[in-house]
């Protein structure tokens, strides 16, 4: 790299050691080329003055320019605020501080014609603008075009820092000498090949558009070069953990699996189900140890498929383990399982932190001397004293919960690594699995059995309340069972807790006859199971509970999932959360209950809930709303990204042709040794250089 992007930032005009050190801890910016990365969030349109008459609706960022009439302070303490109205002559609106009240009061000045720059918000049938950016108006200097808006943290706003600040930060930096030589990272064949804008142009560009079309190119050639990269060091890692992995070839299917498929299995497959099995029978029998994700929505009935993999372990002589994240989740795998395994005469146990000395000697001996063909369990599964006879497969359930280094940990108890089967009912757009798990091979039971009925969801607000009570209750009456979910977060533990209980004791109170249920993390897990059975065998009624059964817990008798405060809830959550309902015959019911007053993202995450039960779609949802650095299971993937500009939920197109792209340069140079590759190697080293011993661990 140039050696000048590298200067300390507070070298920078206008920085300084003391905003250096907030620019370092607050926004990760230590150096000029930093700084040069650090692009606007999003851009507003400076061209067009809004009028203060014409605001309506829901509107985006907009620009007034007049005068403010009057100043209020208001509130005491941490309520207190500056309140102060402005006219442009075609109405008036009122204008919000909640900080730097002080500071502010004394620099603005009525009478002054000022450029307000902010979003309006609707509150109690009048609009407000809060915070807005605030300029005097220049007669000569009209404000046009583009603008990039940079985001900062409540520490950086406190101490005055507006994203105007950056800009000139940045202004600055793009009029400093090392701007004239900024090397390129990209092979100059595939600047030509996909006609892409040049690196230094396209960070001066992000930074200071000239128009739409023009920054679209930038953010194009970007993008590409952060998903070359990408794809780039991942396809080097999959060719070279896929010389390694020899696996044990598990060349027939036997007696278990056919006694089983032909005498035990009481329903159908779905194709689906049996599209899968054929996939990993594939895998198993070809001499390479089989990494593969399962991927199925709630209720598509993964935990069969599971079984019969397994059982085709078990008849090439081998034994096979099923991991799951928490002890209710293992006892629920070990009953499903046992019931299906005792018919064929296959002996199962299991095994989690709450199993008894005696009783855990006796399962490690018969694990190790082989009598035990099958072990379920939790973390307990990957202690050293486990040791298996012969582990031929390992099943890991939900395994957002479990990171690479505990699967690792599985697979090191033999010589010869045993298959690994990961499901997770987490469901994981295309384009983000083929990147994220580039290690693994992805099946998708995307398949539910037949005659489930979807789950019709509503929302509804608390003036609601008495009729959705009204409901539960016809729905208790028909003998079904209802989930009455509250959220809890650390941050909030106290209030929420309290809201959970006066919610218990609410339910209670209106249901008199029925037996209702308590569970929340905070319990004890002995409390929290005898709980949780309550429900399960259906003795309790109702479960009031926070989002600890969001995972796994099959009750098919329950027909409704009333969730409080849904919009405090992220869209996969409350997709999983749905999915515990929905499981039987019968129709089932999730109701959404939320505060009337919602911001938009909020209100449209709920309508994609009541509109869809299609996984996928909430997926996809919830990745363009939050960026894929956020979904639930790519976190411990193995392979972390963080990518600043490429969006996966959007840019599919993209990553394919980078993919293409890498695989083209690795097929000409697969070491990466030309004096061209190993440019790209430095790089790879450089963006990727935590990551590589990530994926090591594996
Ligand atoms: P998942 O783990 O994918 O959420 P499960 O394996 O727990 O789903 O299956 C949910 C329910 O559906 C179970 O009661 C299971 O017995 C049932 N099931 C699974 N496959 C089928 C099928 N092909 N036809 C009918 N019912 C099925
Ligand atoms: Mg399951």
């Amino acid at each position: 790299m140039n050696s000048v992007l590298n200067t300390d930032i507070k070298y920078l005009r206008g920085v300084g050691p003391k905003r250096a050190e907030l620019l370092r801890q607050e926004l990760g910016i230590n150096t000029f080329d930093d700084l040069l990365h650090y692009f606007p969030f999003r851009y507003v349109d400076r061209s067009t003055m809004h009028h203060i008459a014409d605001i309506s609706g829901e509107m985006p960022y907009i620009q007034l320019c007049g005068r403010f009439v009057t100043f209020t302070p208001a509130g005491e303490g941490a309520k207190r605020r500056l309140q102060a109205l402005f006219t442009d002559g075609t109405g008036t609106i009122e204008v919000v501080w909640f900080n730097r009240v002080k500071a502010i009061q004394e620099s603005l000045k009525c009478g002054v014609e000022y450029i307000l720059f902010g979003k309006p918000t609707l509150f109690k049938n009048h609009y407000s603008i809060i915070h807005p950016e605030v300029d005097v108006r220049q007669p000569e200097q009209e404000h046009t075009g583009l603008q990039g808006v940079y985001s900062l943290t409540d520490k950086l706003h406190s101490r005055s820092f507006t994203s105007r600040t950056i800009q000139k930060l940045v202004a600055a930096l793009l009029e400093h000498p090392a701007m004239t030589n900024v090397p390129e990272t990209l092979p100059p064949l595939l600047l030509a090949k996909r006609r892409l804008m040049p690196l230094a142009q396209s960070l001066v560009t992000m930074h200071t558009p000239s128009d739409i079309a023009t920054l679209q190119r930038a953010q194009l050639r970007l993008k590409y070069e952060e998903l070359f990269f990408l794809e780039l060091n991942i396809l080097r890692y999959i060719k070279r953990s896929g010389e390694k992995a020899v696996g044990f070839v598990f060349s027939r299917v036997g007696a278990y699996f056919n006694d089983f498929y032909f005498h035990v299995l009481r329903f159908p497959l779905t194709g689906a189900q049996k599209r899968v099995i054929k996939e990993m029978r594939r895998d198993m029998g070809g001499g390479r140890q089989m990494n593969r994700l399962l991927q199925g929505d709630v209720g598509s009935g993964k935990t069969i498929v599971a079984f019969m993999t397994m059982l085709i372990a078990l008849d090439n002589g081998f034994q096979a383990a099923i991991m799951a994240p928490t002890e209710i989740l293992a006892t629920q795998h070990y009953e499903t399982i046992k019931s299906m395994a005792d018919p064929l005469g296959v002996k199962v146990a299991l095994l989690t932190g709450s199993t008894r000395k005696r009783m855990r000697d006796q399962i490690h001996a018969q694990l190790e001397n082989g009598e035990l063909q099958i072990l379920i369990g939790t973390h307990a599964l990957i202690e050293d004293s486990v040791q298996f006879h012969n582990l031929g497969l390992a099943v890991i359930d939900e395994q957002h919960r479990f990171g690479v280094a505990q699967r690792a940990r599985l697979w090191r108890k033999n010589s010869t690594p045993p298959h690994v089967l990961v499901m997770t009912a987490t469901p994981i757009p295309r384009t983000l699995a083929m990147t994220v798990y580039g290690d693994l091979d992805v099946s998708v039971i995307d398949e539910l059995p037949p005659g489930r009925k979807p789950v019709t969801t509503i929302m509804r607000y608390e003036k609601d309340r008495f009729p959705m009570y009204q409901f539960v209750g016809q729905q208790l009456r028909l003998g079904r069972q209802a989930y009455i979910v509250y959220p809890l977060i650390e941050e909030n533990e106290k209030l929420d807790l309290r809201a959970l209980e006066q919610g218990y004791e609410q339910v209670c109170e209106t249901f008199p006859h029925y037996r209702v249920a308590y569970v929340h993390g905070r319990m004890k897990p002995a409390e929290k199971d005898f709980q949780m059975q309550l429900f399960a065998s259906g003795q309790a009624h109702i479960l009031v509970a926070t989002t600890v059964i969001e995972v796994g817990v099959n009750v098919p008798n329950a027909s409704v999932m009333v969730i409080e405060n849904a919009e405090r809830f992220g869209l996969s959550q409350l997709h999983q959360l749905r999915g515990r309902v929905g499981r039987g015959a019968d129709q089932s019911y999730c109701i959404l209950m939320t505060k009337y007053e919602l911001s938009r993202d909020t209100r449209h995450r709920l309508e994609v809930m009541t509109q869809t039960n299609d996984g996928f779609v909430v997926a996809e949802e919830d990745m363009k709303q939050r960026g894929p650095g956020d979904m639930e299971g790519t976190q411990q993937s193995g392979i972390a990204f963080n990518l600043k500009v490429a969006n996966l939920a959007q840019d599919g197109q993209i990553v394919q042709t980078a993919r293409e792209d890498a695989e083209e340069i690795l097929r000409a140079d697969p070491e990466l040794s030309s004096p061209e590759g190993r440019q790209l190697d430095a790089r790879i080293r450089l963006l990727y250089d935590k990551q590589q011993n990530w994926s090591q661990i594996s």
